[in-house]
């Protein structure tokens, strides 16, 4: 495995993903489209949906199916609403299975695949612990025993799927299916479909660090996309050019709390249950959003020498990593396209 390593370390504070004003400098010239943009709270988180059109109400109205697509999948996967399917699984964890649609189906079973590419880093049973945690909420640290008992509650090899019945089993009361780290990345894949569908030629859908371009781009350029420093406010580590493709990223900085001089953030090692210590953020790019979310997660769980090993190893997945140290770790096929701020 090839570890390229820079001298970027120890910063302090940042968030995610920031789409460059300039999102637009690759358009082929000679048709210069129209551009529709606008921003929403969707999925606890701003949506911000850009689109490219021949015609501004093409253009538009993309924007506005994007958005509705968004909101139907809310309603569908969200864990926090009582009535989504997911959370009618969670409710009759222990009794009996479910049927749900196609789209949460296919959802869970590619987080399973995900789940077995990452050797459990990433893990849709996690909800319990990540309920005890409550990191954006009570903020407490569980005590160990608590941690103990949920582990039999969190072993995502027990889940049960039917493909031919299309059902979901959580064999166990208690467990539960939580996709908050993969479900941004799903809902950006479905977004740009259903823009295309509409007409637009190009455009882009971010959920705060959950990105994917598509469309009327130049060879060279792209749509820019910086990447955040993990530790510095504002500072960019580095802008990719995304040519059809996802970006995402999942970090310890956007939300934590910290306790006695440590930091506790969202993103939980499920062999642990503690929060996972061999990162300060991962960026995964990938074809679809699915992939690039679901493994953001998984390869932060990883570390940086598990995590880029994978990543090379799969097809079409390139990552950015900066460790827990703040070293930047860079897969082999981007390091000559990721350009300095
Ligand atoms: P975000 O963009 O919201 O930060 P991430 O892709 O970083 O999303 O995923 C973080 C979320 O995933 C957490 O808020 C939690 O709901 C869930 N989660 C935490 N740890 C894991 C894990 N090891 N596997 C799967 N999901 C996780
Ligand atoms: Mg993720």
């Amino acid at each position: 495995m090839k570890i390229a390593q820079s001298t970027i370390s120890h910063l302090v504070i940042m968030v995610l993903i920031l789409i460059m004003p300039e999102g637009c400098a690759g358009i082929r010239p000679s048709s210069p489209p129209t551009i529709s943009k606008r921003a929403q709270m969707h999925m606890g988180t701003l949506v911000t949906v850009t689109a490219l059109a021949s015609d501004k109400d093409i253009g538009d109205r993309a924007v506005q199916v994007a958005f509705d697509e968004i909101k139907r999948l809310e309603q569908l996967l969200s864990t926090w609403r009582p009535d989504s399917e997911l959370s009618q699984v969670n409710a009759e964890a222990g009794r009996r299975s479910v049927q749900v649609s196609r789209e949460t189906f296919e959802l869970v079973v590619r987080s399973l695949e995900m789940a077995q590419l990452t050797h459990g880093g990433f893990n849709i049973a996690l909800g319990p612990a990540i309920e005890a945690w409550s990191v954006t909420g009570r903020q407490q640290i569980p005590d160990g025993p608590t941690l103990e008992r949920l582990k039999s509650l969190v072993d995502w090899t027990s889940i049960q799927i039917d493909k031919t019945a299309r059902t979901i089993y959580l064999p166990h009361k208690g467990m539960r299916i939580d996709v908050g780290g993969v479900g941004k990345g799903y809902a950006a894949d479905r977004a740009v479909e259903v823009m295309k569908r509409a007409g637009a030629e190009g455009g882009v859908v971010a959920l705060s660090g959950d990105v994917k371009a598509f469309g009327v781009l130049s060879e060279r350029s792209g749509f820019p996309v910086g990447i955040r420093h993990p530790r510095e406010e504002g500072m960019l580590i580095g802008i990719i050019d995304l040519h059809d493709e996802a970006i995402s990223t999942a970090g310890d900085y956007e939300r934590y709390f910290e306790q006695d001089g440590v930091r506790y953030h969202h993103i939980l090692d499920p062999h642990t249950l503690q929060p996972a210590r061999g990162c300060q953020s991962v960026t995964v790019i990938a074809k679809d959003g699915t992939m690039a979310d679901g493994l953001d997660t998984g390869i932060f769980v990883l570390g940086p020498e598990e995590g880029m090993a994978l990543v090379e190893r799969l097809p079409g997945v390139e990552a950015i990593i900066i460790d827990v140290k703040g070293y930047l770790v860079v897969s082999s096929g981007i390091r000559d396209r990721l350009r300095a701020p």
